[in-house]
């Protein structure tokens, strides 16, 4: 279970990533999940507090977004409204393919790369697999979230615990 790990746990949203800590272990890129890490699931819309941060953030690293969303149409949306160069949508995390092919844009190694995300079992996972550091986050509040997907979490965040 070493691979559902995170290399850090921020007990906050993505707005509480410390980016000099991550920059001070060598991190240049970051790979973003993107529902309910930089977007409230079903909203459609940045909030001003991820807005300024993800532009602090790209003005020091080399940014991504691997989603496993299948909504091609959306992920264009995004593309767009989040000016993101790389927007790899369907990328079926925990499956390593779209992380090794932002690698080679990136021109980084492995390590020198941070994947950030809410979910252990896609994000995690599939970030420590592909030899990157890995960063899990809360995710961003929403009204909408049905129960199970609470359950899912809570389940999911047992199994991380060392
Ligand atoms: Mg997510």
């Amino acid at each position: 279970m070493v691979l559902l790990r995170p290399t850090y746990v921020i007990n906050g949203d993505v707005t509480d990533i410390d980016l000099k800590q991550l920059q001070a272990d060598g991190v240049k890129g970051l790979i973003f999940d993107l529902d309910s890490t930089l977007l409230a699931p079903h909203s459609g819309k940045l909030t001003v507090e991820v807005g300024s941060w993800l532009e602090f953030a790209r003005a020091h690293f080399k940014v991504a977004i691997v989603s496993n969303n299948k909504r091609m149409q959306y992920m264009e949306e995004v593309k767009v409204l989040l000016d993101m160069p790389i927007t790899i949508g369907h990328a079926a995390k925990p499956r390593r393919k779209a992380f090794m092919d932002v690698l080679k844009v990136f021109e980084l190694e492995p390590h020198e790369v941070a994947v950030i995300g809410d979910r252990p079992l896609t994000d995690v996972l599939g970030g420590q697999r592909a030899g990157m550091k890995t960063v899990l986050v809360w995710p961003l509040k929403s009204q909408v979230e049905p129960q199970w997907v609470k359950m899912m979490r809570k389940l999911e965040r047992y199994v991380i615990k060392p």
